[in-house]
Formats: C-alpha cells, structure tokens, sequence
C-alpha cells in the first residue's frame, strides 16, 4: 500500500512549483495530472507513469468518482502516487472528494501547498492583494455554481473571483447588484504567471469589455482594495470607459 501525495502544481508555469513538490514529483512511481499543470512538470517525474485525468471547466461528479477510483486503485499497485493539481490543491480543486476516498480505503495521504491563481495574479499585476489600512480581508469565491450559475457577493475589501472568465459580463452586472460602486477597480488577469500572462485594468461597470482580450484562457478577476492602482487611497476612479491593458512585467521565466 502506498502513499498519495497531493502535490500544487501553482498556476501553469513549471517554475512555480514549490520545492517540495519537485522533490515528490522526483520520487514519484504514478502522477496522476490535472489539465492546468504545466507539460514540463513532466521533465521533474522522469520514472513515473504519467497519467492526464484533469480537464477544464466544470468536472462532473461521474468523472470525479472515476478520479477517485483511479487514485485508490493506483495507491495500492504503487508506493508513491502524485496527484497534481493546478494552482494550490486546496483551492477549488476538488480535494475533499479525494482525501475522503483515500480516508475511506484507508491510504496514506500528504497534500503540498502551492501558489494559487489569485497570488499569481497580484504578483503579474504588481498589485498587492491586501492594502495597509484599507485592504484587510481577501477573499476567494467560484463565480460557478452547482448549478452553473453565477453569483457575486461583496464579502472582504478584495474579492477574488475563479472560473469568471467566460461570464465577465454577467460578473460585472452581479457586482454592481452587490453593492460595488460603479468605479469599483477591477483587474483581470489571465494565465498570471505564465509568459503570455495578460493583465487588463476596468472599473466594475465596464468589466464586460474585458471579455474578448482573455477569451478562451484561464482567468481572475479582482475587485476592490487590492485591484487599485498603487499609492491610489481609495477605488481608483475613472471618468470614461477604459481599458488599459498593463505592460507585462519582466516574467523571469524563461523557458527551457
Ligand atoms: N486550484 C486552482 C484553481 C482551480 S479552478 C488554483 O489554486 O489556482 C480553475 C480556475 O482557476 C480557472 O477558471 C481560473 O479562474 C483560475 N486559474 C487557474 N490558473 C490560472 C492562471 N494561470 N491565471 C489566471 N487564472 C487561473
């Protein structure tokens, strides 16, 4: 019987994996992967099967119990099992169905944190998610549901929102419905962390414009304190509708 480390992968690009989940990705017999984790994670699991079971989008729970089931089965034909999992595995990642069904058969778990796409995205944007004296709270909400639906709330100064990206429409006129004042600062940022990073820069009432700009790739979007401009006291106000699309910082991240 073996072990099942879950290991976050960080936003998709190889280099910000954590060290720890190099070295278990390094000692690995089977990785299990999700669809966001960088390809050349691969290069650092050079023994192990590797296996891809994640996919984009809402994963039904049909496909969730065959994960499950893989991931039990591989834990008593292995001794090191590594589940990948995009961004931080605690952060809608599924991770409660699959502890619980390791707890269940009785296998051994270990989970390695990792940077979440919400981190990722303040460090692309150089916009810090909290804020001395007026950016206290952060918080991280799905904009899906169970039911696909969206939702927006005003809960924390900063609100993060995941899987928004095909809905920022909806998402902005959810916001104002909330309470956001309409000069509400917004940051969308797309594939944060990866060379072709994309951040765009909106007031909540025009978020709707953001849409094609990030068509098609994994997505944040950040409202409030830790969205606003640096050095800005309060939400950053603009008088027209703009875009600005901020220049992409130095990546660092070169590619192999
Ligand atoms: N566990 C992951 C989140 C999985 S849900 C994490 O901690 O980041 C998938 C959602 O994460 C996507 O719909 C998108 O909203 C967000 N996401 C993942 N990678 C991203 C990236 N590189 N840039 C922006 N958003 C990303």
């Amino acid at each position: 019987m073996g072990t099942v480390i879950f290991v976050s992968a960080g936003p998709g690009a190889a280099d910000l994996i954590t060290l720890r989940g190099a070295r278990a990705l390094a000692r690995a017999d089977v990785v299990l992967a999700d669809a966001l984790a960088d390809p050349q994670l691969r290069e650092l699991a050079p023994d192990a099967r590797w296996i891809a079971v994640g996919k984009r989008g809402f994963e039904h729970s049909a496909k969730q119990t065959e994960i499950n089931a893989l991931l039990v089965r591989m834990a008593r034909e292995h001794a090191v099992v590594v589940r990948l999992k995009g961004g931080d595995a605690s952060v809608f990642g599924r991770l409660e169905e699959e502890l619980l069904a390791l707890q269940q058969a009785g296998i051994a778990s270990e989970v390695v944190p990792g940077v979440t796409a919400a981190l990722a995205a303040a460090a692309q944007a150089q916009r810090p998610l909290t804020r001395r004296g007026r950016g206290r709270s952060v918080s991280l909400t799905t904009a899906m549901t169970e039911a696909h639906e969206l939702q927006a709330a005003r809960s924390a100064d900063t609100e993060v929102f995941y899987m928004a990206g095909r809905q920022l429409a909806a998402l902005g006129r959810q916001l104002l419905g909330a309470g956001w004042p309409a000069d509400t600062p917004t940051l969308v940022v797309s594939r944060a962390g990866c060379a072709d990073a994309i951040t765009s820069e909106h007031r909540v009432a025009e978020l709707a414009a953001a849409a094609l700009l990030h068509r098609g790739r994994p997505t944040v979007v950040t409202v409030g304190a830790g969205a606003a401009a640096l050095g800005s006291c309060r939400a950053a106000s603009t008088a027209s509708p703009k875009i600005e699309v901020l220049p992409t910082p130095a990546p660092g991240l070169a590619r192999a």
